[in-house]
This record gives C-alpha cells, sequence and structure tokens, in this order.
C-alpha cells in the first residue's frame, strides 16, 4: 500500500500528487503533466506492470528514488481500456489552470485536480465500451431495518451474513446511456437478478455473497439513511418528490441514492442526464437462475466468448442500440402473452412487408449510437462526432418513420416506435447547417463549425485567414526587398511568424534596422519585422476568439441537443425497430417461426433445431430436427439413450425454444405452442464449479434441491444425468425420487434425460411419464447416431459396443458382454417392455440377431477344437 510512504519533505509538485492521491486511494492516479499522464510509486509499478510499459524513476523521495511510468495522453483511451479490463480503477488528475508562461514557473506546480473516477460500470468512453452490450453499475443496500440490526451488534452478531429473507433494495445505472432503474429484491432472488442484469461494477455491503460477481464489487460505500436518500434522490432530480416517479421501496430509494452519490463523484460532481429512476416489478419476467443462464450460453459462452451464444444465432441487428436492445429481451423474457403477442405481430408485419422491411432495415444502417452520445454529451464530455451523431441519426430516423409508411396500417407496437421518430426536425436542420462537412476528432482541432453558420466566428476566422493571406504574400516581398531569394515566412510555435534565410545570407540582413534578429541555428538565422510581429498578434488574437467562439456554438448547440426531450424517445424507438426487423430478417428465412405463446400450460414444439449446434454443424451434415411434446397428459419425458446421441443438445433446444418465445423472437422450429412458462432450469452439461472443489455429486444436489424447492407446475425443467455423480444403486434411487417428484409433487413440464434405463418402468406408475430415446443404428460394428428422438425407451446398453470401438481388447469385450447379459437375466425383475414402445429402430438387424444369438450360446472355454472350428463353419454358411 502506499502507506509507507509519508507525504512529508516531498517537493510542491509531488505534494500535491500525495494530496490527489489521499483522495482516492483505491486508484491508480494519472496524473497530467504536459503531453502525459504520469503514475508514480505503486501506482507506477502496477500500471508499468499491467501495460506492459517502461518503468522509469524521477527524483527521489525519502531517499529513495520514486517510480514512473506515463501514458501519452492522446494514447490515455486505449491504456484506460486496458486499466480497467484487468480491474483498476483509475482517477485521472488535470491540469486546472493554462500553463504560465515565463516567469510563472516560480509560483510553484499547476493547479491540478481528479475531473474523473473511471470505475468499470461508469464509463462513456466508446473506446473503452463493448456497443452491443449495456454497461451497468449496480448498488444494493439492505433493507433499513437490517442495517440497524447488523450493524450495531458487535463481535459475533456482526459478522452476521445478511440474512436470507432480508430485503434488498437494487438499483442500477448506465452512465453511458443514461438508464436508471430499481427493484426490490431478496436474497434467494439476488442471484437471478444479478445473472439478467450482468453488471459492470456492484456496490454492495461487504458480507453480501455476490458469487460469480464478486469480482466486480467496488469499495464499500456509505449508506445514507432513508430520508436523506428520498431527498437526495429528489434533488438529483429537481423534483419534490421522487414518489413522482413511482412507488419505492425504503431500500430501493437508498440503494438508487447510493447508486447516483457514486455516479456523481466518479464524475467529480457532475451528473450525467438519466432516466427517472424506474422502479421495476419482478413479474412479467421469466425467472431464470443463474446455473440455467450459465447452461445455456445465451450471451456469452462458457468460453467468454460471443461466437457460439444464442444471441449471435439470433441477432441480425444492425445498430449497436438495437444489439443492445436485443440482448436485454433475450436475458428478460416476458411471461405476459399480450405483451409477446404484441412484439411478435411487430416482426411478422416486417416479415410479410418485404419492401419496407428491407428499406427500414437500410435507414438504420446510417442510425449512430444516440443514447451513447447523449451520455457523452451531458457529461460534457461530448466531441464532433456525438453531434453528428445525434444528426444522422435524426435523419435515419426520418427515413426509418418513411420507410413504414402509414402508421395506421401498422400493429400497434410498430406503430407506437414509429410515432416517436417524427421529433426534433428543427434541430437536426440546425445541426445539418452547423456541422462542418469534414469533422475533426476533436473540438480542440477547430473547423468544426461550418462556414456562414456563425457570423461572430466567420469574423475572426476572415481576420485569421486574411492576416495568414497577407504573410504568406509577404514572403515574395520580402525575398525581393533583402535581395535573398531563398528566403522563407515560417511559423514558430515560440516566435510566432519570422522570417528565415540561410546563415549565408544572414550577414547582409544583421545591420538593416528594420528588422529584428530573433534567433540562429546552425543552419539558418531568423528574423522578424514590426509589420510581420502585428500580423502575428492579430493572428494569434483571432484565432484565440476563433477557437473561444467555435467553443461557445459548440457547447450552444449541445445546449439544444440536450434540451430536446424527445431524443431518448427516439433513440429508444430506433432500436426497437432494429430488434423487429432483425426478427423479421430471421423469420423470413423461412425455418424459424412464430410459436403460438398461450396462457396454459400446453406444449409442442414440432421439428425443433438448436441454432447454435446447427450453425456449427461441419459443411454437409444436417441437423435432424425434432419435436418436442409435453402436453398436459405427456408432460415429463424421460429420455434415454447413450452419450453423444444428442441427448444435451434436445434438452438445451427446448430450454432456448422457451426463451426465444417468451422473448417475443421467432423461434427455431417448424410450428411451436409453448404454455407460458414462468420459471426455467437447466441442468445440462459439465459444471464448472468441480474446479473450485465442490465435487460433481455436490454440486448436481445442490442444482436439484434448487429446483425441487422453486419449481411450479408452470415451469420448465430440463436435466441431464441426475445421480450420476455416485455410485449406481445409490444413483438410481436418487434420479428415481427426484423424477417422481418432478412428475407427482412439482407437477411441471420436465426432460429427465439418463441412462438409467430402468426408470422406464416407472411408465406403470407415473401416468403423464413419456419414454423416449435417442435413435441409434449398429452398423458393420459401428455405432451410428441418428440424432432423432423416438418413443420408447433404449433396452440396450451401448457402453461395450464403445468399449470395442475403443480397442478394448475382445477377451475383454466379449467377456463384458456375456457379463451383462447375466446381469440384465438376473434383474429381469420388473415388468416386461411394454408394447408401446418401439424398440424395432434401436435393435439390430434380424440376421446379425441370430449370428449373435448362436455366438452366445456357446461358451469358448469348454469348447474343443474340433466342436470351434464346426461352429465357425455352421456361422460362415450363414453370414
Ligand atoms: P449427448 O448429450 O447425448 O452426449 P450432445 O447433445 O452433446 O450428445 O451431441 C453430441 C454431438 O452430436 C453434438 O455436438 C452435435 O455435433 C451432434 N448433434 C447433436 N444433436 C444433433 C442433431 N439433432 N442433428 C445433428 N447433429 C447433432
Amino acid at each position: 500500500g502506499m502507506k509507507r510512504y509519508s507525504p512529508e519533505g516531498a517537493t510542491p509538485a509531488m505534494a500535491q500528487w500525495f494530496a490527489l492521491k489521499a483522495e482516492n486511494p483505491e486508484a491508480l492516479l494519472f496524473f497530467r503533466m504536459g503531453d502525459f499522464y504520469e503514475l508514480f510509486f505503486d501506482d507506477a509499478t502496477a500500471a508499468a506492470a499491467a501495460l506492459d510499459i517502461a518503468l522509469t524513476a524521477r527524483g527521489t523521495h525519502a531517499g529513495e528514488p520514486i517510480s514512473m511510468c506515463g501514458v501519452p495522453v492522446a494514447a490515455a483511451p486505449a491504456y484506460l481500456a486496458r486499466l480497467i479490463r484487468r480491474g483498476f480503477r483509475v482517477a485521472v488528475a488535470e491540469q486546472t489552470e493554462a500553463p504560465r508562461k515565463g516567469k510563472g514557473a516560480a509560483k510553484g506546480p499547476l493547479a491540478r485536480a481528479v475531473v474523473r473516477v473511471v470505475t468499470p460500470g461508469t464509463l462513456t468512453e466508446d473506446e473503452l465500451l463493448e456497443p452491443g452490450r449495456s454497461n451497468l453499475l449496480l448498488a444494493l443496500v439492505e433493507g433499513p431495518a437490517s442495517t440497524g440490526r447488523g450493524r450495531k451488534g458487535k463481535g459475533a452478531e456482526k459478522a452476521q451474513k445478511v440474512k436470507a429473507d432480508t430485503p434488498l433494495g437494487a438499483a442500477w445505472i448506465d452512465v453511458s446511456t443514461g438508464l436508471f432503474e430499481t427493484a426490490s429484491v431478496t436474497q434467494a432472488s439476488l442471484a437471478g437478478l444479478l445473472g439478467r442484469l450482468d453488471p459492470a461494477e456492484i456496490l454492495a455491503p461487504a458480507d453480501l455473497a455476490l458469487g460469480d460477481f464478486d469480482a466486480c464489487r467496488a469499495p464499500e460505500v456509505l449508506v445514507p439513511g432513508v430520508e436523506a436518500a428520498r431527498q437526495r434522490l429528489a434533488s438529483a432530480f429537481d423534483v419534490a418528490s421522487v414518489d413522482a416517479f413511482g412507488t419505492f421501496s425504503d431500500e430501493e430509494a437508498m440503494a438508487a441514492a447510493v447508486a447516483v452519490d457514486y455516479v456523481q463523484r466518479s464524475q467529480a460532481g457532475k451528473l450525467p442526464r438519466l432516466t427517472h429512476p424506474t422502479p421495476q416489478t419482478d413479474g412479467g419476467i421469466l425467472g431464470i437462475d443463474p446455473a440455467t443462464r450459465a447452461s445455456l450460453d445465451l450471451l456469452r459462452a462458457r468460453d467468454g466468448g460471443m461466437e457460439h451464444t444464442l444471441f449471435s444465432a439470433v441477432n441480425q441487428t444492425v445498430t449497436a442500440a438495437g444489439a443492445r436492445l436485443m440482448a436485454e429481451w433475450l436475458s428478460a423474457p416476458l411471461t405476459d402473452v399480450v405483451r409477446i403477442a404484441a412484439r411478435q405481430d411487430g416482426w411478422c408485419w416486417l416479415r410479410d412487408s418485404t419492401s419496407c422491411h428491407t428499406a427500414l432495415r437500410e435507414a438504420l444502417k446510417k442510425a449512430p449510437d444516440v443514447a451513447r452520445a447523449l451520455g457523452r454529451l451531458s457529461l460534457g464530455r461530448g466531441q464532433p462526432r456525438d453531434l453528428s451523431a445525434i444528426r444522422d441519426a435524426l435523419h435515419a430516423a426520418r427515413a426509418a418513420a418513411a420507410a413504414l409508411g402509414d402508421v395506421s396500417r401498422l400493429p400497434p407496437y410498430l406503430a407506437k416506435a414509429a410515432a416517436s421518430l417524427g421529433g426534433a426536425q428543427e434541430l437536426e436542420a440546425e445541426l445539418v447547417r452547423a456541422l462542418a462537412e469534414d469533422l475533426p476528432a476533436r473540438l480542440d482541432d477547430g473547423g468544426v463549425i461550418a462556414a456562414g453558420y456563425d457570423g461572430e466566428l466567420d469574423g475572426y476566422r476572415g481576420l485569421r485567414d486574411n492576416s495568414r493571406r497577407v504573410v504568406a504574400g509577404l514572403q515574395t516581398e520580402y525575398a525581393s526587398r533583402y535581395g535573398v531569394a531563398s528566403l522563407k515566412i515560417k511559423h514558430h510555435a515560440q516566435l510566432g511568424y519570422v522570417i528565415e534565410v540561410p546563415v549565408g545570407a544572414s550577414s547582409r540582413m544583421k545591420d538593416r534596422d528594420d528588422l529584428m534578429f530573433r534567433q540562429g541555428t546552425a543552419s539558418n538565422a531568423r528574423f522578424s519585422t514590426e509589420e510581420l510581429a502585428g500580423l502575428d498578434a492579430r493572428i494569434a488574437e483571432a484565432a484565440e476568439r476563433a477557437a473561444a467562439r467555435e467553443k461557445a456554438v459548440f457547447n450552444a448547440l449541445v445546449d439544444a441537443v440536450l434540451a430536446e426531450q424527445t431524443l431518448p424517445v427516439l433513440a429508444k424507438a430506433l432500436a426497437v425497430l432494429d430488434v423487429q426487423q432483425s426478427c423479421a430478417m430471421l423469420a423470413a428465412g423461412g425455418s424459424w417461426c412464430r410459436p403460438d405463446v398461450t396462457d396454459d400450460t400446453a406444449f409442442d414444439l414440432q421439428a425443433c433445431r438448436h441454432p447454435v449446434v446447427e450453425s456449427a454443424l461441419p459443411k454437409g451434415t444436417r441437423f435432424t430436427p425434432n419435436g418436442c411434446d409435453l402436453s398436459p397428459n405427456r408432460r415429463v419425458m424421460l429420455l434415454t439413450g447413450p452419450n453423444m446421441a444428442g441427448k444435451s443438445t434436445f434438452l438445451r433446444q427446448t430450454a432456448l425454444a422457451v426463451i426465444l418465445a417468451q422473448g417475443g423472437f421467432p423461434v427455431a422450429a417448424e410450428k411451436a405452442t409453448i404454455g407460458v412458462v414462468d420459471q426455467l432450469f437447466s441442468r445440462v452439461g459439465a459444471s464448472d464449479d468441480l474446479a473450485r472443489g465442490r465435487s460433481t455429486f455436490m454440486v448436481e444436489m445442490t442444482e436439484t434441491a434448487a429446483i425441487l424447492n422453486q419449481a411450479g407446475p408452470r415451469s420448465l425443467v430440463v436435466v441431464d444425468e441426475i445421480g450420476r455423480g455416485t455410485a449406481t444403486l445409490d444413483g438410481l434411487a436418487i434420479a428415481w425420487s427426484v423424477l417422481e417428484a418432478l412428475h407427482s409433487t412439482v407437477r411441471c413440464r420436465a426432460i429427465f434425460a439418463t441412462h438409467f434405463h430402468e426408470l422406464a418402468d416407472l411408465v406403470d406408475t407415473l401416468p403423464r411419464l413419456a419414454p423416449h430415446t435417442m435413435a441409434v443404428r449398429e452398423w458393420r460394428g459401428q455405432i451410428v447416431f441418428l440424432h432423432e428422438v423416438l418413443v420408447g425407451s433404449a433396452k440396450k446398453s451401448w457402453g461395450v459396443h464403445v468399449a470395442r470401438l475403443a480397442g478394448v481388447p475382445a477377451s475383454v469385450v466379449d467377456r463384458a458382454g456375456r457379463l451383462l447379459k447375466e446381469l440384465e437375466r438376473e434383474h429381469a425383475t420388473g415388468p416386461k417392455p411394454l408394447p408401446l414402445f418401439d424398440t424395432q429402430k434401436i435393435l439390430p438387424h434380424e440376421e446379425e440377431n441370430t449370428l449373435r444369438k448362436r455366438l452366445s450360446e456357446v461358451d469358448p472355454d469348454t469348447l474343443t477344437p474340433r466342436a470351434a472350428l464346426d461352429i465357425l463353419y455352421e456361422l460362415h454358411k450363414q453370414a
């Protein structure tokens, strides 16, 4: 830590550094010195290692060299991005007074102040953000009652964990877009919220467990009391009471105040423009617990990448804001059939109106990211391209409205979006007139405002440019006046405009009294004239005034943009339309359908596919679609079949179909009917927890417990291999009882994949159980996976065959085969296979069967060589 350095005896500049560092002990301090941000002491060591840049030293402190490293200001965003990604926070200290010329240096270092603390949850720059994802800061606060109880006690009581039933206030802000929402949650529902929001940074009490999100924890902050919190919010939004925006629980208000404060402090007191805090009620959203999210690769794959995800399989959006909204919808599917149908009506209309769809898509392609541009502009961090983004988006919005045509013929969902596109025409016209054609990257570069827009600016620019022209004209005049053909007039940073001649020619000019000698170098001599100095001063003054005026005009435009209330609504409408056209695009291909989402517990998918697995199949391989019927009278599907037969794919595609359907998206199926699911539980594939030292079986049972405790009759449960993590009989018993519980107690729709074929016998006692199996064919000693789900149960284990394929010696495989037969005979106590089972498809061909039968009758161990030869002849004849 920094403690071992005491500021005592520091140079004035370092004393300033110590003071700023003390205000921001948790952050690396970027200390502006000229064109660099410098880092010192431990900050320097840490940053140099993280950024792989040179570590140097600058002077000494307390007898030791001061470690130092630096990054150029121009390249700072890229370095910041790397530091933030590595979990650092960065306080940026700028020079808050202009560099003094000449003798000012004696007065000590320039004033500096931290203008911003860059943290993962408070980013605004495109360089630091993922365009297609929101970037949330989440504040979690315990309810007021528990805050008192938990904090006042001492010792044991203080160490007590936050209780499961403690109400928690949650508030989340996306500084880059201004989104601001709140909710009340319980400890039990917290994990679901975290998974859904995927926040970049979390403010939470130290004793609140955040699971996988613990790495996002920010240093702890003070939580205001209820009354102070409500006042704080009201004043931030300039209203008498926050109740104007909805009903906030005490803990919600507290969390919202914490979030607002944190954002404001991170921006050195400036609050970005935020939407009014909007309380979210938990109802209306499909419950997806973290384990389910992890097993389905919705937005991010388990390898952390974005490629093999549901998002990438369905995303056809053309704007960053559209992609963000799409991710939001996929993360939080709905449960309200009316809202779902509204989304569906929208894209179906677009799908069927090809020319509107095409025109809309083309218009949207030209729409920049309004929300993030507004975010930067509202923090005074806007650059020319943020204004042009607004201008272009307004243009695109008009084009989009034109593409949609007459609002009265649109379905309501599209009509509502279309109606929000018309505003801010005057602003657009103003921006079109104001902004220059070729915009510079930065306001300081000048040339942002178009000529002819502002008279005063044009005047200064005219003065500046005229004087420059006069200067340019002087060169020829001076060359002839002083008789030096190679004379040049040049501009130098320190000297301003000077006459420059080769050293050889300078002797001729030194004694002219209309010339002042300014500077000599090895090859050149520099002079100025009174005329030149006067022009120089005029140009400098005009340029300065032009720059100041340009800034003022720019700021006026920014104010006009921020005053335009319709922009956030328009931005949202563009995003909605983008997601809608993306759905239409998907559905237009013909292999995605509009699901029928109903209010009952129907469930019937026909020829459904796994869009991610399908797109990852090698060329020439076809994905085998499968139906899935979980209608009330057969709502629990038992699925058997060997590994690699396609069980997990089938389970996942069924869960994904529900997410897509309830998100209002098209589904990868020929036809789908889905009674709204309230909670989705998916346990498929190996758990990552293994790496964390919990045994597979413990994880399995914890997750099973979570399902049995939380699932209800409207839930969908898809589970793979319950009971695999323990001894066979143990595992069978557990799988059995879990299956019974799902069927008879929870009474939900479920797919239960297992390698315990015995469970198929439960069909006698569990009337809604429907045994299914993955079709497998044996052909010339090979196993062929057909990936087809058939009614029936696998009465055959394939382990012995797999062993042969893997090269286990034939004698061992044969012995295993015989042992298996024995065991099967002994265990054949249950009912005979039911006629319902169509086992035809999974049994080997008839001929092969007789061969096998004959072979199984012989015991090679007791056979004479003569008898063995006879049998071989006999078999050969049959083959
Ligand atoms: P299991 O869970 O039974 O071990 P998986 O579902 O992981 O099997 O499937 C194994 C592989 O088989 C997949 O990676 C995929 O390549 C292929 N596969 C699965 N289902 C299908 C299908 N319906 N059509 C075509 N290939 C499939």
